[in-house]
């Protein structure tokens, strides 16, 4: 052995470097004398630092050849070997390379930027800090665990499908809100966690600031063991030492958002993802993944048990289930005894004029809360003021001048803002046009609302949470915090006040606008609604009690009270709804029954754009692909760059991916001045 490591002087690492190209890249590494140090080989997996033009990065060893084309005097040496880090498993190099070749990407990009930057900086001390504190945590702690309810029926039956065997098997998990669902995540993460001494669970939910709960709830149950967070909003630090805790497979629960999907799990055994059908988990940008579609191939290859839930699914997974694809599991009622589902009511806007827009229904409702000492929750999806500034004399309207877009009047720090490309100016004293001084604001957003609740009723406490109200760290928090105290007796604000939270006092939720989703242009907005408006209103009743012997009410506002996406809100009948819309797609051939692929265009001029696209939709044809006629995008203008798009479908997914993968390469040979990218399975479109 040794005899056979002396006699090679070096050998040819295939490395994985984050750029843009499409490769890899071979390096060598010098073989030391073993006689003198310490037997040091590189292996699959191991991190290294490598010379790259003129700069020295991280890469991933992905093969170990004997031979390479490059070169000798080309031949460059790897600087270090991260040999402290045990290297990244197999079946983690064969996630990334799945997401690249499905999403399209060079592996690089998609292995590398999972790291923790600290990991891929050059020096080694951060790296050697965050071990030695991981080791501290390590030894810490152990209390009573807090104690388990004892599961119904349906909640048992979920646990014991998920548990039952060591082997692939996809679970869709359908409940209400308050049906339980996060009481079967945690005792099927129990039960698989006692299965072995290493085995690790990971657990996908939208948003961890929005929902504190959650984790409070995982450290309570399993005061032993070590819980490791990952999510965007972590310092590097910090986020450095989570990624150790469950690489090195001390993170027995890994509790994070979508990016936590790509996180190093050796050990892993059982993946959940909590509010499956949430939009978040798709990224927006660069590798344009699903995470919730990486966790059910991840789980397919580890041989696993994944367990996708939700109150209400995406249409992809309910099809899913439908089709047999996916096991469905349903849990039907409230799980606590007494807790009922809240009464949904519309309050038909052509009939209840609204002032300040509030109906006297909604008002009387609110008002009869805080008689009561309870709460209510105010749901608008519109942060700002008021969505445009308008002049009535000559009809100038507040329009960034960079994007298709309003600027949005911010009262408070007297602004106008876009939404899209952050322009910011003073709210103007006169028309910029006809110099009159009565500009008006048209519509409402939350500070409107918030301002006209403070007028209405004045001796209420209003409390608006919105993107704009929590800007500062610790104040969403802060915020809910005063919810879940009963200080605040109106609750204002966007899809933030949706999430999770279980507020107690809570009796009343109003929608005060959700209209304008019936009309969108975007075939998923309706989808959206509907789970937006089902979570929101699963903030209500969760606990026992009840107004008068009357359960919890929900009332929306709307001028088209004979929708059926209403209708079936109000009798609280998902399946009936995503029927509908499932035969809807079905016979628009639209996914789920059909794959598509998106490629985007910018440029300083439309025409441009346009042109590189239908450049594009010429050159390339298959049997079985359709190819779409180019359009501007929606919005077409987003700080000053234009914006146009191309769908590619198909029926067939790998006709689908063997199409883009030949197309990607001519686009890449076409010189031309517009950016483009090319994104499989598009939500936004
Ligand atoms: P979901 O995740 O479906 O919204 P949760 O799991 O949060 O629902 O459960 C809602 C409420 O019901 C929580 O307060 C939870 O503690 C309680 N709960 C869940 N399962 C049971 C059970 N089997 N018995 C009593 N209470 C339960
Ligand atoms: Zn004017
Ligand atoms: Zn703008």
């Amino acid at each position: 052995m040794l005899g056979f490591i002396k006699s090679v002087e070096q050998i040819i690492l295939r490395v994985a470097l984050d750029t843009p190209l499409d490769t890899t890249f071979d390096y060598a590494w010098i073989v030391p004398d073993p006689d003198q140090h310490p037997i040091l080989r590189p292996s699959i997996g191991q991190l290294v630092i490598v010379p790259f033009g003129r700069q020295e990065v991280a890469g991933i060893v992905l093969a170990i050849a004997e031979k390479t084309d490059v070169p000798p005097n080309k031949l460059r040496t790897v600087l270090a070997l991260r040999s402290e880090l045990s290297p990244v498993s197999p079946q983690w190099l064969a996630l990334c390379q799945f997401a690249a070749e499905y999403y399209q990407r060079p592996i690089g990009e998609v292995a590398l930027p999972s790291l923790p930057k600290n990991l891929k900086a050059l020096k080694d001390v951060s790296l050697r800090r965050g071990l030695n504190k991981l080791e501290k945590l390590s030894t810490a702690q152990d209390s009573v665990p807090a104690e388990e309810p004892r599961l119904n029926p349906e909640q048992q039956t979920a646990v014991n499908a998920i548990t039952a065997k060591n082997d692939f098997a996809p679970f869709l998990l359908f409940g209400v809100t308050g049906s339980g669902k996060t009481e079967v995540f945690l005792q099927a993460s129990a039960k698989i966690l006692a299965q072995s001494d290493d085995a690790q669970v990971l657990i996908l939910v939208p948003e961890i600031n929005l929902t504190p709960q959650f984790e409070a709830h995982i450290r309570a149950r399993f005061p032993g063991l070590i819980l490791a967070t990952l999510h965007s909003g972590m310092a590097e630090g910090e986020r450095l030492l989570h990624w150790l805790s469950a690489h090195t497979g001390r993170a027995r629960i890994v509790l994070g958002t979508r990016l936590a999907m790509l996180a190093s799990l050796p050990h892993l055994r059982l993946i959940i993802v909590d509010e499956e059908h949430d939009p978040s988990y798709k990224q927006q940008e660069g590798l344009r993944y699903s995470a919730r579609d990486l966790a059910v191939w991840r789980a397919r290859q580890l041989a696993i048990p994944v367990v996708l839930g939700s109150a209400t699914p995406s249409l992809e997974s309910w099809q899913s289930a439908r089709s047999g694809k996916y096991h469905l599991l349903e849990l039907h009622e409230r799980a606590v005894p007494d807790a009922v589902l809240p009464v949904v009511k519309l309050i038909n806007l052509e009939r209840e004029k609204p002032s300040e827009g509030l109906t006297p229904r909604l008002i009387d409702s609110i008002r009869l809360r805080l008689e009561k000492g309870e709460q209510s929750l105010l749901f608008l999806n519109r942060r700002g003021y008021a969505p445009v500034l308008a002049c009535d004399a000559c009809g100038w309207i507040s329009n960034c001048t960079r994007c298709t877009a309003h600027m949005v009047m911010h009262k408070g720090d007297h602004r106008l803002r876009c939404h899209h490309c952050g322009l910011e100016q003073r709210i103007p004293r006169h028309c910029p046009t006809c110099g009159n001084i009565d500009l008006q604001p048209l519509g409402r957003g939350t500070q409107r609302m918030e301002e006209s609740l403070g007028a209405i009723f004045p001796e209420a406490k209003v409390l608006r949470i919105d993107a704009d109200s929590t800007r500062l760290k610790g104040s969403a928090a802060a915020a809910f915090d005063r919810v879940h105290s009963g200080e605040v007796d109106i609750l204002i604000g966007t899809q933030m006040v949706a999430k999770g939270h279980d507020f107690k006092h809570l009796t009343l939720v109003a929608a005060l606008n959700p209209d304008a989703a019936l009309f969108s242009q975007d075939y998923r907005a309706s989808e959206r609604l509907f789970a937006q408006l089902m979570q929101v209103a699963g903030r209500a009743g969760r606990a026992a009690k009840k107004t008068d012997g009357n359960p919890s009410e929900v009332l929306i506002q709307t001028r088209y009270p004979d929708h059926p996406l209403y209708h079936a809100l109000m009798a609280h009948d998902y399946p009936s709804f995503a029927a509908d819309l499932l035969e809807e797609r079905q016979q628009a051939h639209m996914p789920p029954f059909m794959y598509q692929a998106l490629l985007r265009a910018e440029a300083k001029e439309l025409s441009i754009a346009i042109d590189f696209l239908k450049q594009a939709a010429s050159s390339l044809h298959h049997v079985g692909i359709t190819i779409n006629d180019p359009i501007p995008m929606t919005m077409t203008r987003v700080a000053n760059v234009d914006r146009a798009q191309l769908l590619v479908e198909s029926v067939s997914r790998p006709a689908l991916q063997a199409f883009v993968k030949e197309w990607i390469t001519i686009l890449r040979a076409m010189k031309s001045r517009v950016r483009w990218s090319v994104e499989i399975d598009p939500v936004d479109i």
